[in-house]
């Protein structure tokens, strides 16, 4: 991504639309005396960094708002460049005039995330934290938004970079037996070489692993609601969404396909699926939904297994039990119909320790088994991992450097040192893609054209 850097870039960096004020953003090396060209107040050129000043916006003779600019001189500003921020009214004609009026006065339009482009390229953030700003400002959760601030300030990025850094001296090193190839020397101990390679894949794997659940904040968790024919998943769903969306009815087995809600519990995203009948099922159209049941629940990560506790027997209960539970995916066992029940019964109930009793239709407990979906899904999960792996493009990178320093692994006693230096290359080369030590203009381009303008 080519990135003109004498030019003054300029962008509008609140919202379209009417707002009580609007924030135009300048910034480059012309951004204070461009500024001043159109300005009627202090001459800005001669204040200190980090200051405001109210005056007026003035094409010629013609005033065009009263504002406040702010002012951060080089290096002390987000891009590192002089910046102004001038705080207009906020209506559309008054944004735009103003912006072409600084376009006529020599800046020029940014393109979509170049104040952060500029920021990386001027070394103020590496890749990782720009894509955390990117995150930050879609954050819509406490969550996200925790996960996006801790990989802003570089969590993610310094861990990795110090991994890079031992790596690249054991890359030096067999670098220089190359050197030497003919005398048979080796620099770098094999064994050392063996403990930091599997120290980094450990590392490395670990935050491969934390992809499902930093996804999962950022995303949305893929949640199943199954059970037997009648148990109350429709109901249990309605009661969750506190709305009457799936169809309720007495006939077993009416829950035909598959239906999706969204269900924001603190701020995190369930998905969550009502699914037909688990047991089996002898038309061939449910036939269908059971299949389909058995396929949503693989690709869950929650499990809300829901039974009508008054009449199933403790033999299906703990038959659906195993049957259900599979490696990855958390179940929350629901009790349901306790209305039906009385105390003595409820307290005789089995799996007591586990099982959140429940009545979908009179809706106790609701908030409750909320809370638990939370816990289980996110809360629970969280502990354990210090940093959480949120995009793709991460993992992409992460699952390559893996694969290359599993070569490395496998070729320490048995290659040569130029096949090795090789895989250690590779290896180098995918961790330095996450953190932007290497970078091409299409990575560049495909990371920052996703900002908004003025980001
Ligand atoms: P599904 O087949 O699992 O989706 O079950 P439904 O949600 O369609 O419910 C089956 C029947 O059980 C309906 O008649 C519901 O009104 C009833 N039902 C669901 N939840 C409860 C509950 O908590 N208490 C009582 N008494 N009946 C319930």
């Amino acid at each position: 991504m080519t990135d003109n850097k004498e030019e003054t870039i300029v962008a509008l960096a609140t919202p379209n639309g009417i707002g009580a004020i609007g924030v135009i953003r300048l910034s480059g090396p012309d951004a204070i005396t461009i500024a001043q060209r159109v300005w009627k107040g202090k001459d800005l050129t001669k204040q200190a960094s980090h200051t405001l000043h109210f005056g007026r916006i003035v094409d010629g003779d013609i005033e065009l708002d009263e504002v406040v600019a702010s002012l951060f001189v080089a290096p002390r500003s987000y891009t590192r460049e002089n910046v102004v921020e001038i705080s207009c009214h906020g209506s559309n004609y008054i944004i735009e005039s103003i912006i072409k009026l600084l376009i006529k006065n020599g800046a020029r339009a940014a393109k979509a995330g170049e104040f952060t482009l500029r920021a990386f390229l001027n070394g103020q953030l590496d890749l990782s934290q720009a894509e955390a700003v990117a995150d930050l400002i879609a954050s819509n959760s406490k969550a996200s938004q925790q996960i996006a601030l801790q990989q802003l300030r570089g969590g993610f990025s310094n861990q990795l970079q110090q991994l890079r850094e031992q790596l690249v001296q054991f890359a030096s090193l067999i670098e220089l037996e190359l050197d030497f190839a003919e005398e048979d020397v080796e620099f770098a101990n094999r064994d050392q070489l063996k403990k930091l390679t599997h120290e980094i894949t450990r590392v490395i794997g670990s935050l491969i692993q934390s992809f499902e659940l930093g996804n999962a904040i950022k995303n949305g968790v893929n949640t199943v609601i199954a059970g037997r024919p009648n148990a109350g998943k429709s109901t249990l769903l309605n009661a969750l969404l506190n709305e009457e969306r799936a169809i309720v009815s007495h006939i077993p087995g009416t829950t035909r396909d598959t239906i999706e809600e969204v269900l924001n519990i603190q701020g995190i995203n369930f998905r969550l699926i009502d699914t037909a009948g688990i047991r089996e099922a002898t038309d061939t159209i449910e036939q269908i939904g059971v299949q389909r049941t058995m396929e949503k629940i693989s690709q869950s990560a929650l499990l809300i297994y829901v039974y009508d506790a008054e009449q199933i027997t403790l033999a299906n209960l703990n038959s659906d039990i195993e049957s259900l539970q599979k490696p990855g995916i958390t179940m929350l066992l629901v009790a349901n119909k306790a209305d039906l029940l009385n105390q003595e019964q409820l307290l005789a109930l089995p799996h007591t320790d586990k099982a959140i009793i429940v009545s979908a239709k009179e809706k106790r407990h609701i908030d409750k088994l909320k809370n638990k979906i939370y816990t289980a899904a996110i809360k629970e999960q969280l502990s354990g991992h210090e940093t959480l792996v949120t995009n793709i493009r991460h993992l992409e990178a992460l699952q390559k450097t893996e694969e290359a320093l599993i070569r490395v692994l496998s070729g320490i006693d048995t290659v040569t040192s130029d096949f090795l230096s090789m895989d250690i290359k590779q290896a180098l080369h995918y961790l330095g893609e996450i953190t932007g030590v290497v970078t091409t203009d299409d990575l560049l381009e495909n990371i920052f054209s996703k900002f908004c303008i003025g980001k």
